[in-house]
């Protein structure tokens, strides 16, 4: 039943029977978790290879000895994994340590502190801003309110961030120093932006601030559960475009190896890339050659990237499937939330009815199954309609995930019956 058509006394019989239902689950003392996305064991195990690849032979084919220090942008071969990553020329990327994020920390501290390629830093700005297209990655926010960078919600479409919005601000706001993207099957909502969204944002450069930066986080570029989308090539558009400069592009293998300990990548023009390594400088003597090494053993001599993905395709593929179809099941023409079917990526984004999404997350919880904090995906934790949960299906077995969902779609109903109720 849609919940807008039922009458008041069959919304009290839905809430009793509801409430029976979720009371004697909440007896079972469940303890199951869809917070984050994290690859589960099965896909960890599909890169143990990597232990023990080198067998004492540490010599990249250029004859570095990787036992020992420097090389601050990278071990070329290295380097090359991330340029097939990012599908960018090999000169243009730096590979770093275990974590992408950290390198965009990097990147926001250097533009922060001292500004790329000769900009001034955004500290001299009076109130140095992001945009943020929401829902959007928690721990890209987490960095601006870190270093007290201001944040503002930019609605997310199917095809990218409201670009119009976007270009607005940037061209009223010179205290506009960022956005960030995550241009291929989004956290949380999975879509990937279309041409005419990566062409207009390539031209931003023409009217922002000169120390204005796109943050491209390509963290799922390779991450297809079924045929590939086409992300359009940022880079060419910015080359286009005479705005080079304008973004820093980044990728890692964490959920194409090891989440905790593969290799991280930055791309980007020589005079962005030398000011970050100018910061970096000063906090390191180089990075995990050795890891790097071994990486590139790993897709030379184990597998491809290609072939290495389709088994991780394999694995995630069921798990988004029992996602779908418990909404699908539950939820479908019921007016209780909608969601978007991804293509890609480690997310299900679910839209409750406003109101209601920190409703279904309590439910959830004191049910035995935790979710990501509502809001989670919103600047300073604040979702203004109550309304966006992330589901992340990656990490537990399918048998957890299925009960998880089962108590999460009840919550929902529950949440959304009781809400008509009040
Ligand atoms: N970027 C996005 C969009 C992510 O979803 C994640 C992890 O969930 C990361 C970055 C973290 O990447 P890394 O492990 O390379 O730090």
């Amino acid at each position: 039943m849609h919940i807008e058509s039922a009458t008041s006394s069959q919304l009290v019989e839905w809430e009793k029977e509801l409430s029976v239902h979720y009371e004697r689950i909440c007896q079972h003392e469940l303890s199951l978790d869809i917070t984050r996305g994290k690859p589960s064991a099965e896909q960890l195990h599909l890169s143990d290879k990597l232990d023990g690849i080198l067998a004492t032979d540490y010599r990249a084919a250029d004859g570095t000895d990787t036992r020992n220090y420097g090389g601050m942008t990278g071990l070329s071969c290295a380097r090359a994994l991330g340029a097939d990553l990012l599908q960018v020329p090999t000169e243009e990327v730096m590979a770093g340590g275990n974590s992408s994020l950290t390198l965009m920390y990097h990147a926001v501290l250097t533009g922060y502190l001292f500004g790329f390629a000769g900009n001034v830093p955004w500290r001299a700005l009076e109130s140095p801003k992001f945009l943020c297209p929401v829902p959007g990655y928690d721990r890209h926010f987490t960095i601006c309110e870190q270093l007290g960078i201001g944040m503002l919600a930019i609605p997310l479409g199917k095809g990218g961030p409201d670009m119009e919005c976007v270009e607005k601000h940037v061209r009223e706001d010179g205290d506009i120093i960022g956005i960030w993207c995550v241009p291929k099957y989004a956290n949380p909502t999975g879509i990937t932006y279309n041409r005419e969204t990566v062409e207009r944002l390539a031209q931003l450069g023409q009217i922002a601030n000169p120390g204005f930066r796109i943050f491209w986080d390509n963290a799922y570029a390779v991450h297809d559960l079924g045929p590939s989308i086409n992300l359009a090539s940022i880079r060419a558009a910015t080359l286009e475009n005479d705005t080079v400069d304008s973004v820093l592009q980044f990728a890692s293998t964490s959920k194409v190896t090891h989440a905790g300990s593969g290799i991280a990548f930055v791309s980007a023009s020589s005079a962005n890339l030398d000011s970050l390594k100018l910061q970096m400088q000063a906090m390191t003597i180089g990075p995990d050659k050795v890891n790097q090494l071994r990486h590139s053993r790993f897709f030379t001599e184990c597998t491809t990237l290609e072939e290495h993905m389709h088994k991780h395709a394999s694995i995630l593929k069921p798990k988004f499937e029992c996602v779908l179809e418990h909404l699908q099941n539950a939820l479908g023409d019921s007016g209780m939330g909608q969601w978007e079917k991804p293509r890609g990526g480690y997310f299900v984004s679910f839209n409750t009815r406003p109101g209601c999404a920190k409703a279904v997350v309590g439910l959830a919880a004191d049910a035995g199954v935790k979710l990501t904090p509502a809001g989670a995906t919103f600047p300073y934790g604040n979702d203004p309609e109550d309304s966006n949960i992330r589901i992340a299906p990656s990490f537990p077995p399918l048998e957890e995930l299925d009960t998880a969902m089962s108590v999460f779609v009840l919550c929902v109903q529950l949440a959304s019956v009781r809400q008509r109720l009040a």
